[in-house]
Protein backbone atom coordinates (compact mmCIF):
# COMPACT_ATOMS: atom_id res chain seq x y z
CA UNK A 1 0.00 0.00 0.00
CA UNK A 2 1.55 3.23 -1.12
CA UNK A 3 0.31 6.40 0.86
CA UNK A 4 -0.72 9.36 -1.47
CA UNK A 5 0.86 12.37 -1.96
CA UNK A 6 -0.27 15.61 -3.29
CA UNK A 7 2.61 18.15 -3.85
CA UNK A 8 1.99 22.06 -4.50
CA UNK A 9 4.38 23.70 -7.02
CA UNK A 10 4.10 27.53 -6.27
CA UNK A 11 6.56 27.81 -8.87
CA UNK A 12 7.75 31.55 -8.88
CA UNK A 13 4.39 33.16 -7.17
CA UNK A 14 4.26 34.75 -3.74
CA UNK A 15 5.96 37.27 -2.05
CA UNK A 16 6.83 36.10 1.74
CA UNK A 17 3.54 37.63 3.24
CA UNK A 18 1.49 35.62 0.26
CA UNK A 19 3.23 32.36 1.03
CA UNK A 20 2.67 32.39 4.54
CA UNK A 21 -0.81 33.76 4.16
CA UNK A 22 -0.99 30.70 1.60
CA UNK A 23 0.22 28.30 3.86
CA UNK A 24 -2.21 29.26 6.82
CA UNK A 25 -5.08 29.26 4.88
CA UNK A 26 -4.10 25.33 3.11
CA UNK A 27 -3.17 24.44 7.01
CA UNK A 28 -6.45 25.19 7.87
CA UNK A 29 -8.41 23.57 5.05
CA UNK A 30 -6.50 20.50 6.41
CA UNK A 31 -6.84 20.53 10.40
CA UNK A 32 -9.35 17.77 10.30
CA UNK A 33 -6.49 15.36 9.08
CA UNK A 34 -6.15 13.20 5.79
CA UNK A 35 -4.33 9.94 4.87
CA UNK A 36 -2.34 11.89 2.27
CA UNK A 37 1.39 13.70 2.51
CA UNK A 38 0.91 16.83 1.61
CA UNK A 39 4.20 18.94 0.43
CA UNK A 40 4.17 22.79 -0.06
CA UNK A 41 6.61 24.03 -2.35
CA UNK A 42 7.31 27.85 -2.13
CA UNK A 43 9.84 29.52 -3.73
CA UNK A 44 13.44 29.62 -1.94
CA UNK A 45 12.98 32.82 0.11
CA UNK A 46 9.83 31.70 1.40
CA UNK A 47 10.49 28.16 2.77
CA UNK A 48 11.68 28.96 6.03
CA UNK A 49 8.67 31.52 6.90
CA UNK A 50 6.48 28.65 5.47
CA UNK A 51 8.24 26.37 7.89
CA UNK A 52 7.67 28.49 10.90
CA UNK A 53 4.03 28.63 9.73
CA UNK A 54 3.62 25.09 9.31
CA UNK A 55 4.91 23.94 12.42
CA UNK A 56 2.75 21.63 14.61
CA UNK A 57 0.71 20.43 11.36
CA UNK A 58 0.71 17.89 9.19
CA UNK A 59 1.88 19.09 6.28
CA UNK A 60 5.38 18.79 4.85
CA UNK A 61 7.73 21.01 3.03
CA UNK A 62 9.63 21.11 -0.35
CA UNK A 63 12.26 23.25 -2.35
CA UNK A 64 11.41 23.51 -5.64
CA UNK A 65 15.40 22.58 -6.87
CA UNK A 66 18.40 22.17 -5.42
CA UNK A 67 22.16 21.80 -6.31
CA UNK A 68 24.33 19.00 -5.85
CA UNK A 69 27.36 20.40 -3.84
CA UNK A 70 27.02 21.05 -0.16
CA UNK A 71 28.61 24.44 -0.11
CA UNK A 72 31.22 26.57 -2.18
CA UNK A 73 31.61 29.53 -4.88
CA UNK A 74 28.15 28.32 -6.85
CA UNK A 75 26.92 32.13 -6.75
CA UNK A 76 23.04 31.74 -6.34
CA UNK A 77 22.74 27.88 -5.93
CA UNK A 78 21.17 26.43 -2.56
CA UNK A 79 22.41 23.56 -0.96
CA UNK A 80 21.39 19.84 0.40
CA UNK A 81 22.72 21.27 3.93
CA UNK A 82 20.71 24.17 3.61
CA UNK A 83 17.81 22.75 2.73
CA UNK A 84 17.83 19.63 5.00
CA UNK A 85 17.50 20.99 8.31
CA UNK A 86 13.83 22.66 6.76
CA UNK A 87 12.62 20.62 3.73
CA UNK A 88 11.58 17.25 3.58
CA UNK A 89 11.44 17.15 -0.32
CA UNK A 90 12.89 18.80 -3.25
CA UNK A 91 11.51 19.04 -6.78
CA UNK A 92 14.24 17.68 -9.12
CA UNK A 93 14.42 17.86 -13.13
CA UNK A 94 11.15 19.84 -13.49
CA UNK A 95 11.14 20.66 -17.32
CA UNK A 96 11.18 23.78 -16.66
CA UNK A 97 14.57 23.89 -15.19
CA UNK A 98 15.57 21.34 -18.09
CA UNK A 99 14.13 23.56 -20.56
CA UNK A 100 14.49 26.81 -19.40
CA UNK A 101 17.84 26.52 -17.23
CA UNK A 102 19.31 23.61 -19.72
CA UNK A 103 19.29 21.01 -17.18
CA UNK A 104 20.61 17.56 -18.55
CA UNK A 105 19.69 13.92 -17.33
CA UNK A 106 23.30 14.18 -15.72
CA UNK A 107 23.43 17.07 -13.56
CA UNK A 108 19.49 15.62 -12.72
CA UNK A 109 20.88 12.63 -11.49
CA UNK A 110 23.70 14.39 -9.46
CA UNK A 111 20.92 16.38 -7.63
CA UNK A 112 19.06 13.32 -7.20
CA UNK A 113 22.06 11.15 -5.76
CA UNK A 114 22.88 14.13 -3.58
CA UNK A 115 19.30 14.82 -1.98
CA UNK A 116 18.96 10.63 -1.24
CA UNK A 117 22.27 11.32 0.75
CA UNK A 118 21.12 14.14 2.36
CA UNK A 119 17.86 12.69 3.44
CA UNK A 120 16.12 14.74 1.35
CA UNK A 121 13.36 13.09 -0.42
CA UNK A 122 13.62 13.93 -4.52
CA UNK A 123 10.57 14.45 -6.43
CA UNK A 124 11.90 13.86 -9.78
CA UNK A 125 10.17 14.58 -12.81
CA UNK A 126 10.17 13.39 -16.04
CA UNK A 127 7.64 14.07 -18.85
CA UNK A 128 7.81 14.38 -23.01
CA UNK A 129 7.35 17.32 -25.07
CA UNK A 130 4.14 17.15 -27.47
CA UNK A 131 6.31 16.71 -30.43
CA UNK A 132 7.56 13.55 -28.89
CA UNK A 133 4.64 12.42 -27.92
CA UNK A 134 2.70 12.69 -31.33
CA UNK A 135 5.90 11.29 -32.49
CA UNK A 136 5.32 7.92 -30.42
CA UNK A 137 8.19 8.97 -28.73
CA UNK A 138 7.18 8.69 -25.14
CA UNK A 139 8.29 5.54 -24.01
CA UNK A 140 12.22 6.11 -25.47
CA UNK A 141 12.32 9.02 -23.62
CA UNK A 142 10.70 8.48 -20.58
CA UNK A 143 13.38 4.79 -20.26
CA UNK A 144 16.16 7.60 -20.71
CA UNK A 145 15.17 9.89 -18.22
CA UNK A 146 14.32 7.40 -15.84
CA UNK A 147 17.09 5.60 -16.36
CA UNK A 148 19.86 8.60 -16.21
CA UNK A 149 18.11 10.20 -13.29
CA UNK A 150 18.05 7.37 -11.26
CA UNK A 151 21.44 5.68 -12.28
CA UNK A 152 23.38 5.01 -9.18
CA UNK A 153 20.66 6.19 -6.24
CA UNK A 154 21.56 3.51 -3.13
CA UNK A 155 19.05 0.54 -2.70
CA UNK A 156 16.48 1.22 0.38
CA UNK A 157 16.64 5.45 -0.59
CA UNK A 158 13.30 6.33 -0.88
CA UNK A 159 12.66 8.65 -4.15
CA UNK A 160 8.71 10.11 -5.56
CA UNK A 161 9.09 10.14 -9.15
CA UNK A 162 6.55 12.70 -10.84
CA UNK A 163 5.27 12.18 -14.25
CA UNK A 164 4.42 15.39 -16.17
CA UNK A 165 3.92 15.46 -19.54
CA UNK A 166 5.30 19.06 -20.57
CA UNK A 167 2.20 19.82 -22.56
CA UNK A 168 -0.08 19.39 -20.27
CA UNK A 169 1.96 21.69 -18.09
CA UNK A 170 -0.01 24.86 -17.38
CA UNK A 171 -2.29 24.28 -20.69
CA UNK A 172 -5.28 23.16 -19.26
CA UNK A 173 -5.09 20.13 -21.35
CA UNK A 174 -4.30 17.39 -18.70
CA UNK A 175 -3.56 13.82 -19.75
CA UNK A 176 -6.17 11.40 -20.01
CA UNK A 177 -6.12 9.87 -16.66
CA UNK A 178 -6.10 6.09 -18.07
CA UNK A 179 -2.85 6.88 -20.31
CA UNK A 180 -1.35 8.51 -17.61
CA UNK A 181 -1.66 5.20 -15.74
CA UNK A 182 -0.46 3.14 -18.25
CA UNK A 183 2.89 5.34 -18.94
CA UNK A 184 3.21 5.30 -15.04
CA UNK A 185 2.91 1.57 -14.99
CA UNK A 186 5.75 1.82 -17.74
CA UNK A 187 7.75 4.55 -15.58
CA UNK A 188 7.42 1.89 -12.91
CA UNK A 189 8.39 -0.96 -14.93
CA UNK A 190 11.92 1.37 -15.89
CA UNK A 191 12.33 2.09 -12.04
CA UNK A 192 12.33 -1.23 -11.38
CA UNK A 193 15.07 -2.09 -13.57
CA UNK A 194 17.35 0.45 -11.66
CA UNK A 195 15.91 0.24 -8.06
CA UNK A 196 14.75 -3.10 -8.07
CA UNK A 197 11.71 -4.33 -7.73
CA UNK A 198 10.90 -4.05 -4.51
CA UNK A 199 11.90 -0.49 -4.15
CA UNK A 200 9.62 0.48 -7.78
CA UNK A 201 6.51 -1.06 -6.20
CA UNK A 202 7.12 0.93 -3.10
CA UNK A 203 7.79 4.31 -4.77
CA UNK A 204 4.89 6.96 -5.28
CA UNK A 205 4.64 7.87 -8.82
CA UNK A 206 2.74 11.12 -9.16
CA UNK A 207 0.83 12.49 -12.34
CA UNK A 208 1.09 15.93 -13.06
CA UNK A 209 -0.08 18.83 -15.70
CA UNK A 210 -3.18 20.55 -15.62
CA UNK A 211 -4.40 18.99 -12.37
CA UNK A 212 -7.22 20.11 -10.87
CA UNK A 213 -10.28 19.78 -8.48
CA UNK A 214 -12.03 19.07 -11.49
CA UNK A 215 -10.19 16.48 -12.77
CA UNK A 216 -8.23 15.12 -9.72
CA UNK A 217 -9.95 11.93 -9.48
CA UNK A 218 -9.72 10.82 -13.05
CA UNK A 219 -5.72 10.19 -11.82
CA UNK A 220 -5.85 9.27 -8.64
CA UNK A 221 -9.08 6.86 -9.06
CA UNK A 222 -5.86 4.86 -11.46
CA UNK A 223 -4.40 2.35 -9.11
CA UNK A 224 -0.46 3.33 -10.73
CA UNK A 225 -0.77 7.05 -9.87
CA UNK A 226 -0.28 7.58 -6.26
CA UNK A 227 -1.20 11.63 -5.83
CA UNK A 228 -0.06 14.78 -7.98
CA UNK A 229 2.20 17.69 -8.56
CA UNK A 230 0.22 20.39 -8.96
CA UNK A 231 1.48 23.85 -10.17
CA UNK A 232 -1.89 26.75 -10.39
CA UNK A 233 -4.06 25.14 -8.63
CA UNK A 234 -1.89 24.73 -6.00
CA UNK A 235 -1.87 28.94 -5.53
CA UNK A 236 -5.84 28.53 -4.64
CA UNK A 237 -5.96 27.31 -1.18
CA UNK A 238 -9.68 26.47 -1.19
CA UNK A 239 -8.66 24.19 -4.39
CA UNK A 240 -5.69 22.50 -3.16
CA UNK A 241 -7.50 21.26 -0.10
CA UNK A 242 -10.18 20.08 -2.07
CA UNK A 243 -7.77 18.04 -4.50
CA UNK A 244 -5.58 16.59 -1.24
CA UNK A 245 -9.14 15.88 0.22
CA UNK A 246 -10.66 14.20 -3.29
CA UNK A 247 -7.39 11.99 -3.13
CA UNK A 248 -8.03 10.87 0.56
CA UNK A 249 -11.45 9.23 0.23
CA UNK A 250 -10.52 7.77 -3.63
CA UNK A 251 -7.74 6.12 -2.41
CA UNK A 252 -9.13 5.06 0.87
CA UNK A 253 -11.56 2.87 -1.25
CA UNK A 254 -10.39 -0.93 -1.73
C1 LIG B 1 3.92 21.78 -12.39
O1 LIG B 1 4.37 22.89 -12.21
O2 LIG B 1 4.61 20.82 -12.06
C2 LIG B 1 2.59 21.63 -12.99
C3 LIG B 1 2.16 20.43 -13.19
O3 LIG B 1 1.90 22.78 -13.30
P1 LIG B 1 0.32 22.90 -13.64
O4 LIG B 1 -0.42 22.08 -12.62
O5 LIG B 1 0.01 24.35 -13.55
O6 LIG B 1 0.13 22.33 -15.02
Amino acid sequence: MRRPLIAGNWKMNTTVEEAASLATAIAGGLQAGYAVDTVLCPPFISLYRVSETIRGTALKLGAQNMYFKDSGAFTGEISPLMLKSICQYVILGHSERRQIFGETDQLVNEKVRAAVAAGIIPIFCVGETLQENESGKTGEILTRQVSEGLKGVPSGKEVVIAYEPIWAIGTGRAADGTQAGQTIGLIRGVAAGILGQQAAGTARILYGGSVTAANIAEFVGEHQIDGALVGGASLKAGEFTDIVKQTASLKAKP
